[in-house]
């Protein structure tokens, strides 16, 4: 069952919006000249005048947005319906949340400008990102010849289906930047961990040029002078450091609080869900129905 709600509009919030005045030519300007008297709104105002538009309030039922929408979106007799929808599958899409497990300020983000995430680090890389695709450093606009990557290796986290993931995701980025840099080294920081070090290995032919460091970070330090970042790491109980330009932090995906609820409501396997396939099987009002994906 789905609610369809009138689409006549009724429920406008409460936006006070005083009216903008257009500006006059003062009159002493006005003497022995044909100038025009009226100059229109400044810009700001008609920005301000323009975002009045359908503040109506309190609707009067005039019917001037019926008169002026060419796309039919209003209709005053259309009331509230609860319709029952027949489907023969449906499709949930989960959509993903990125999180950093450990607190990522705790390696500098937030605090140090050339820290990001994977997902900025995607935006930057993006031709339609905010340098137009140039990989540059946020801090000064320079081009990275060393990149760190972090894929949360602390001991005992991001040992997960989601960890290895979050690992896929950071050796992609890392060829695609080195694809458009010439030169430049990357480091993976990651857990020892067989299921990390199986991942690597499965992206072997992938991962040319790219050094893995296995252990957990330590700490990551930025150099007053260059914005560089030391990053500090634990490898078999040695305590190790190498200079970067950039590091990135790794994120990892993970069910949105909304899905959540979502699949409790729907009484759905959370498990099927991360997957991405949910068996009808799973919903009560198909128990016994016909195996089917959706
Ligand atoms: S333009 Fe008229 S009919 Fe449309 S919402 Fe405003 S007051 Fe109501």
């Amino acid at each position: 069952m789905v609610e369809e709600k009138k689409r006549y509009i009724l429920e406008f919030p409460d936006i006070p919006a005083e009216r903008q005045s257009v500006q006059e030519l003062p009159v002493e300007e006005r003497v022995d000249n044909f100038n025009e008297v009226s100059l229109g709104f400044t810009e700001d105002a008609a920005v301000k005048e323009a975002k009045r538009c359908l503040s109506c309030r309190r609707c009067l039922g005039c019917g001037l947005c019926l008169a002026e929408c060419d796309e039919d979106a209003i209709v005053f007799e259309q009331a509230d319906e609860k319709l029952d929808i027949c489907v023969d599958s449906m499709i949930i899409t989960t959509g993903i949340e990125r999180v950093c497990p450990p607190p990522p300020e705790r390696f500098g983000y937030g605090r140090y400008a050339n820290v990001v995430t994977d997902i900025e680090f995607e935006r930057i890389l993006s031709d339609n990102g905010p340098y137009g695709g140039l990989l540059i450093r946020p801090f000064d606009g320079e081009i990275p010849k060393k990149i760190g990557f972090v894929c949360w290796a602390d001991n005992n986290e991001g040992i997960s289906e989601s960890g290895i993931e979050s690992l896929s995701y950071a050796i992609h980025e890392a060829m695609l930047a080195k694809r458009k840099v010439d030169g430049l080294e990357i480091s993976l920081f990651l857990p020892d961990n067989n299921d990390y070090i199986k991942e690597l290995k499965r992206n072997d032919g992938k991962v040319l040029g790219v050094s893995a460091k296995k252990g957990g970070i330590t700490a990551i330090k930025e150099v007053q002078e260059s914005k560089n970042l030391i990053v500090q790491w634990d490898e078999n109980g040695d305590v190790r450091e190498d200079e970067f330009e950039m590091v990135v932090l790794a994120t990892m995906p993970e069910l949105p609080t909304y899905i959540i609820e979502l699949a409790k409501k729907l009484n759905i396997n959370l498990e099927d869900m991360k997957k991405g396939i949910i068996s009808l099987e799973a919903f009560d009002i198909n128990k016994g129905g016909r195996r089917n994906h959706a």
